[in-house]
């Protein structure tokens, strides 16, 4: 049972073949005898409860697809009855008197929630390492790491300890995680899902999203999940749309761009093999490959780690040991109280991050640095609009690695930023133009070490192209089956 997708899962329920009792209950008991350390809070008696009310609407015929199918939420959008960490100590006992948008919206299309997943501390980093509560394992291999910052969700799917999470994408954390746990995930276009309850890290970049297995089961996640939402004014004013309305159209005719830039000389070769079958497979589902160029790919990084810490640095304000979290025990005054409870309560990461967009705010600074990243974060936006949009567009899809690298060992990167930072390379510039894009299974590297570590696709497409997405990758499901390869 704990193999099936969504929709079969949903199929089973329909049918009263298990009640969504008994699934809760396969799934509790999985992440129970699990050692990956994906969960930070389970509650047995708060998902039942949840379970047994799913029962009762399936009894009334009250049900909609996704009703008593079991999910589990990153630990960055906050959940009224489990605690939210976000991965920090600074939230280390924080319970939020309301619910993320995302979590009503699936409290109301009647999903039963398995508790929450880690994730790097306020969403920062790639190798879930960042997180105050130990690091996550890849499934696939336990000594690699689950990719971030949405590690614990990535983890959980591909060990099948929930059939599908919620996660956010500020500048890759859905896309890679999925690629390295070899799960399908995807972030819809900036302004898609409401970030009403996400805890902020970057807002003109975090976007939420599904990971599960399949690219029909992320459709029928993102029904649920998107939506206009007056409580976030970034949010998107958009007639409902179904995810999964193009799904089995026919791929002949595709044009699929190839960026050259992310084939250079970073990219592992391992990867590069992989990625390269799956254009190939492509082809055969009677697509064509265009080679387009994205010339300021390289610069997303520093543009990149410019913003994001400019804007976490004024979102991480708040947490200033008086309305949230942690507070130092001893302090002189007010300012002793704020340096001590935030020097204590924020890691490592975090605070790098906090000095670097103070820094590239400050007067002085601000023009050089971060009016300059601005201005070349548009130049990033229109190079996708050149090969996307328009009478001269190349291509109807753009297709690449989503990692330059499978997962590395746990530990490898920890002393190393830029190291981190320099593996975000092919999914920052998707983020920083607000597009959607997708990550799909599509092998595994060469040199197997204690297991296989799995290589991701990443699809992108223009704006509102989600279903499109879906549909590209559906078709690439139908005639592979890496998506449903599980690790040991
Ligand atoms: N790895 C990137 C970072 O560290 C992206 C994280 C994310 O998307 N939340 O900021």
């Amino acid at each position: 049972m704990h193999k099936l997708t969504l929709k079969e899962l949903s199929a089973q329920l329909q049918a009263r073949k298990i009640s969504a009792t008994e699934l809760a209950t396969l799934f509790l008991d999985r992440i129970a005898a699990s050692d990956l350390n994906a969960f930070l809070h389970v509650d047995r008696d708060l998902t039942l409860a949840q379970a047994k009310a799913a029962d009762v609407r399936l009894a009334g015929n009250d049900a909609g697809p996704l009703t008593g199918v079991p999910i589990a939420h990153k630990d960055i959008f906050v959940t009224r009855n489990w605690r939210t960490t976000a991965g920090s100590r600074m939230l280390q006992d924080y319970v939020s008197p309301f619910d993320a948008t995302v979590v009503e919206q699936f409290n109301a299309a009647g999903t039963v929630t398995l508790g929450k997943l880690n994730c790097d501390e306020f969403a920062m980093g790639s190798s879930n390492e960042n997180s105050f509560y130990g690091a996550v394992k890849n499934p696939w291999d336990k000594t690699a790491i689950p990719g971030g910052s949405s590690g614990g969700s990535a983890a959980a799917v591909a060990a099948r300890l929930a059939p599908a999470a919620t996660a956010t994408d500020t500048g890759g954390s859905i896309r890679q995680p999925a690629s390295l746990c070899g799960v399908t995930g995807i972030k819809p276009t900036y302004g898609s899902v409401s970030r009403y309850g996400m805890i902020a890290f970057a807002s003109s970049l975090d976007q939420g999203g599904p990971i599960a297995k399949t690219a029909e089961d992320c459709g029928l996640l993102l029904n649920a999940m998107t939506g206009f939402d007056e409580r976030d004014s970034t949010s998107l004013q958009r007639p409902k749309e179904d995810f999964t309305r193009s799904l089995n159209q026919s791929l002949q005719g595709l044009r699929i761009g190839v960026p050259k830039e992310f084939f250079g000389a970073g990219l592992a070769a391992d990867v590069e093999v992989a990625v390269r079958a799956a254009l190939a497979e492509f082809e055969k589902l009677g697509a064509t490959l265009v080679e387009i160029s994205l010339p300021k790919t390289e610069l997303s990084i520093p543009v990149y780690y410019v913003i994001a810490p400019a804007e976490a640095s004024s979102n991480l304000s708040r947490f200033d040991g008086v309305r949230y979290g942690h507070r130092a025990a001893d302090y002189k005054d007010l300012a002793d109280m704020y340096k001590k409870s935030r020097a204590e309560g924020f890691g490592d990461e975090v605070k790098r991050r906090i000095l670097v967009g103070s820094y590239v705010l400050s007067h002085g600074y601000y023009d050089a640095y971060y009016l300059q990243a601005q201005k070349i974060r548009r130049l990033i936006a229109e190079d996708f609009q050149r090969a996307l949009a328009g009478e001269n567009r190349q291509c109807d899809v753009i297709m690449g690695p989503v990692s330059p690298t499978v997962a590395w060992d746990l530990g490898d990167k920890t002393d190393d930023p830029v190291a981190n930072y320099l593996a975000d390379i092919f999914t920052l510039s998707t983020s920083l133009a607000g597009l959607p894009g997708m990550s799909i299974p599509c092998g595994f590297g060469q040199g197997e070490k204690n297991g296989k570590r799995p290589v991701g696709l990443q699809i992108i497409g223009n704006y509102f192209d989600e279903a499109r997405l879906l549909n590209v990758a559906h078709q690439f499901q139908q005639a592979t089956d890496w998506h449903l390869r599980e690790p040991a």
